[in-house]
Formats: structure tokens, C-alpha cells, sequence
């Protein structure tokens, strides 16, 4: 246990919860962003209506992504880790990192995929707002025109990530361990927390997240999404 200093973790939960204490863990994903009510791991509540994406994101998706299979994650983490007070102790961060190296092999995969599934969606509804979208400010920005050229190159960049991922994904801008941006997709739930990157900003590929709009035409999502990006958000976790 690296965290002796620290209140407890059930604590630190419940602080997060509140919102009245940010570890440096909270901070290294962003201010603000609830994971857990005590000892239990929760869906957070939307900041927006479930229409309040229209018409680039319908109500029906956001709703049945949001409380089914969000809350499906939430609810078979909370599951796997159940019994398991070491577990119970850990943040997400902690349980996901170096690809949940802390947690028993035989429910290992249980967490990555429903811990993942629990953290990415926390991250992307996060990066979701009305009357969004544009191009981000200040440094973000600096520093995907230095990566990528320019926003049309990085946003292109993005979707072909998200294009050529077989199957459920994310594609991702994250910050690896040296400070640089990088592009890439995820298989499934995994995350760039669990190989040491920071996830800056992550796109929802898996067929539930577009399919009652869009059916099978991920392209057009992947256009649609750039028009509800809360830009503000993505630049704190940067930041
Ligand atoms: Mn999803």
C-alpha cells in the first residue's frame, strides 16, 4: 500500500463523493467527477438532460448508455470486488493501474472490463455538453497543433481511430508518461490508465453508443460527436 498518509480509501471515496477533498489521484483525472458514494462504486449524474444532446446524440442512446450500461459496469465491478476489503479500498485508479496489477487474477478481467467500462464513461459524459463543440483554447490547443498540425488533422486523426477499431472500443487523444499527445483506440473497456497514460479525451465506438441514430454508419457519429464536445472539460484534464 502506497497511501499511509492518506485517509482511508472508503474516506477518499466518500470525500470525492461530496466533493470536498481533491487528492492528487482525484486531480490527475480531472476535478469535479464522481466515482463513488462511500464504499460503492456509482453512476454519476448527468451535468445535461439526456435531449440535451440533440440532435448530434439522441435522448433514447443517452439514456439506455447512460443507466443500463453504465450502470451495468458500475453494478458488476461492484459485484467482483464485493467481499474483497483490500479491493473495496482502492480507488479506480488504483484498482485499473498497470493493467489492475493489484487485483487476483480470477476476477482481473472482470475489473478491467467493468472498472474500465465504469471509467471511461465517467470521463466521456464529462466531455459531453450542450451548445458545445468549436476548438479548444489556450494550451490543449498549442499543443495539438504542434502534435497533429491542426485541429482538422487531429480531429481527422480521431476518427480514423475510431473507424479502423474492429469491433467495441474508444479511440483516445491521451498524454503518455513523457508529457507528449498521442491517438490511439482501446479494444473493448480498456483504458490509457491502465498503461500509465492519462486519457484526455476518449470516443465511445461501441455500437450502443450510436446505433438507434445511426445504425452502421459510425462515420457519421464520429462527424456528429465534434458538435457536443465540452472543450472546457478536455482542457482542465490537461491542464
Ligand atoms: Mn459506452
Amino acid at each position: 500500500m502506497t497511501h499511509e498518509n492518506t485517509q482511508s480509501h472508503s474516506d477518499r471515496r466518500s470525500f470525492i463523493a461530496t466533493g470536498l477533498v481533491a487528492s492528487a489521484a482525484i486531480l490527475a483525472t480531472g476535478p469535479g467527477l464522481v466515482w463513488a458514494d462511500g464504499a460503492a462504486f456509482v453512476v454519476p449524474k448527468l451535468a445535461y438532460g439526456f435531449d440535451a444532446l440533440e440532435p448530434h446524440i439522441d435522448a433514447k442512446t443517452m439514456e439506455i448508455h447512460h443507466d443500463k450500461h453504465h450502470g451495468a459496469y458500475v453494478a458488476n465491478l461492484n459485484k467482483a470486488i464485493a467481499g474483497n476489503a483490500d479491493l473495496a479500498k482502492l480507488t479506480i485508479e488504483e484498482l485499473l493501474a498497470d493493467k489492475a496489477a493489484k487485483v487476483p487474477e480470477a476476477i482481473r478481467q472482470a475489473v478491467i472490463n467493468n472498472g474500465g467500462g465504469h471509467y471511461n464513461h465517467t470521463l466521456f459524459w464529462a466531455s459531453l455538453a450542450p451548445n458545445a463543440g468549436g476548438e479548444p483554447k489556450g494550451q490543449l490547443a498549442d499543443a495539438i497543433k504542434s502534435t497533429f498540425t491542426d485541429f482538422a488533422s487531429f480531429t481527422g486523426k480521431m476518427n480514423e481511430a475510431g473507424m479502423k477499431r474492429f469491433g467495441s472500443g474508444w479511440a483516445w487523444l491521451a498524454k503518455t508518461a513523457d508529457g507528449k499527445l498521442e491517438i490511439y483506440s482501446t479494444a473493448n473497456q480498456d483504458s490509457p490508465i491502465m498503461e500509465g497514460k492519462k486519457a484526455i479525451l476518449g470516443i465511445d465506438v461501441w455500437e450502443h453508443a450510436y446505433y438507434l441514430k445511426y445504425q452502421n454508419l459510425r462515420a457519421d457519429y464520429l462527424k456528429a460527436i465534434w458538435n457536443v464536445i465540452n472543450w472546457a472539460e478536455v482542457e482542465k484534464r490537461f491542464a
